[in-house]
């Protein structure tokens, strides 16, 4: 890798005490907590790995630019600011602020489509997918083969698949009012799309005439991807792979809080002035005036400096390099990892870790709750907790891979917070043998992984 910098490229100027526990004290939390993560208190944790959203460090130069917010109401000088910097990285002349990612959805999928529309993505964001129902269309996935297997080393397995793109868009012809790319693939485990296929995708919609809007949550992670992996981009830099990337799309939105390096706040950009109106008219019902949306002054202002530290190439290469050097180190002590390592998190693969557990006892969560207790670390469960549903005869449908998710906040921890945590992960795995399964005791009908109940099974139950 040309740009790697051997340590964090930034000093530390503001720091907070990390909760140093015992072991005692997190068995007490966690049988508290019912053994869901999501239930302890976050001065409970050590190292909280639970998400990259919104929780991130902010720079001097964002804190420095919130003082000179302004928080008028309509026309605020922070707005313009913001418009200005969208506009020169997307090219993109309209713009709207929303409080985060899925408000930005909501909206699109209010006035963009119909009962019954086809909305195909390489994988759609669960929030996404969740709006598209919402108005009762449809949310396709056309992502490439290699991606469902957590051992293919593909360098873009973010990818969609156009051969079934063009069928898809054959069969639904007149019924796509919206397509998708989400970069990177976030329920892929992080993995990016390829320029080549962003090209093609382009070409192929712009044919059909079908508008081709991008979710862009960890689009400066995915020119990254592609500056170190795609020949012919070595040279560029990741503002200038962005731009040409933005030039192929109608629209995009983003979830600020992950590569725009805020704690709260999202947008949706796009060319088309017809659509705008009617976006600004559903964003006045549901977040706010156009020139705030759902965001305060100073945190447009965080956003349109966080922007560009996003896309700088020595950040870059420490964000994803710590990735890389996380899943080596767990690779090397033995820990089944999902590979190739994606953009913002790493995966430890439940069913290669226990393979003697049955799915039903939720390996996944039983390896989280176990690195809990060891280290005091704070992991989630991307598995049969989070994707299982029981079926009308009570009987558990399982999803096809059994994940646990360390997802890295963006300039928060070192790399000996790092080290510290796949020691922990290497510690639980040479005691896996003694690791018990969990039950649920009580759980929601929809998304019961935020809520539910979970018990420890007896050893021999
Ligand atoms: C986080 C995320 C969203 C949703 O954004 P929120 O800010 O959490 O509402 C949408 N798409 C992707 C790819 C994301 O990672």
């Amino acid at each position: 890798m040309n740009n790697e910098v051997p340590f964090e490229p930034f000093r530390i100027k503001t720091i907070e005490p990390i909760p140093i526990t015992s072991r005692a004290e997190r068995v007490r939390w966690l049988h508290e907590a019912d053994y869901n993560l999501f239930r302890l208190r976050a001065e409970q944790v050590t190292i909280d790995l639970l998400t990259d959203s919104g929780t991130g460090a902010m720079s001097a130069a964002q804190w420095g630019a919130m003082l000179q917010a302004d928080e008028s109401y309509a026309g605020a000088r922070s707005f313009y600011r913001l418009q200005e910097a969208v506009r020169d990285i997307t090219g993109m002349p309209l713009m709207v602020p929303t409080h985060q990612g899925r408000a930005a959805e909501q909206i699109l999928c209010h006035v963009m489509l119909q009962v019954g529309s086809r909305v195909p993505s390489n994988q759609h964001f669960d929030t996404t997918g969740a709006n598209i129902e919402a108005v009762r269309a449809h949310a396709d996935e056309l992502v490439i083969e290699e991606a469902h297997d957590p051992q293919n080393l593909h360098p873009f397995k973010g990818n969609m698949d156009l051969d079934r793109l063009a069928a898809y868009v054959a069969e639904h012809r007149g019924n796509i009012p919206l397509a998708c790319l989400t970069l990177t693939n976030n329920s892929g485990g992080g993995q990016p799309v390829s320029l080549a296929n962003v090209r093609a995708v382009s070409a192929l919609l712009r044919r059909e005439g079908i508008p081709f809007f991008l979710d862009i949550a960890r689009y400066a992670e995915n020119c990254y991807f592609i500056q170190q992996r795609e020949a012919g981009q070595e040279g560029r830099a990741p503002i200038e792979i962005a731009r040409e990337i933005f030039s192929l799309a109608d629209g995009c939105w983003m979830s600020a809080k992950k590569d725009g390096l805020v704690n709260i706040g999202g947008f949706i950009a796009l060319r088309d002035s017809n659509l705008y109106d009617q976006i600004c008219q559903r964003l006045i019902l549901t977040e706010g005036f156009p020139t705030y949306g759902g965001m305060a002054g100073y945190s447009m202002e965080a956003l349109a400096v966080g922007l560009y530290e996003g896309l700088d190439e020595h950040y870059l290469a420490y964000r994803i390099a710590q990735a890389h050097d996380l899943g080596a180190r767990l690779k090397a002590g033995g820990v089944p990892i999902l590979e190739p390592v994606g953009g913002h998190a790493v995966y430890i693969d439940a069913r290669r870790f226990l393979p003697a557990m049955p799915q039903s006892y939720f390996p996944a969560q039983a390896i989280s709750v176990a690195m809990y207790i060891e280290g005091g670390v704070r992991t989630v469960e991307i598995g049969s907790v989070m994707f299982g549903r029981s079926d009308e005869a009570g009987s558990e449908q399982f999803p096809a891979l059994d994940l646990v998710r360390l997802t890295l906040p963006r300039r928060t921890y070192t790399s000996s917070h790092l080290n510290y945590v796949a020691d922990v992960g290497i510690r639980v795995y040479k005691q896996r043998s003694a690791l018990v399964g969990l039950r649920i005791t009580q759980a929601p009908p929809a998304l019961r992984h935020f809520t539910a109940y979970f018990a420890q099974l007896e050893v021999g139950e």
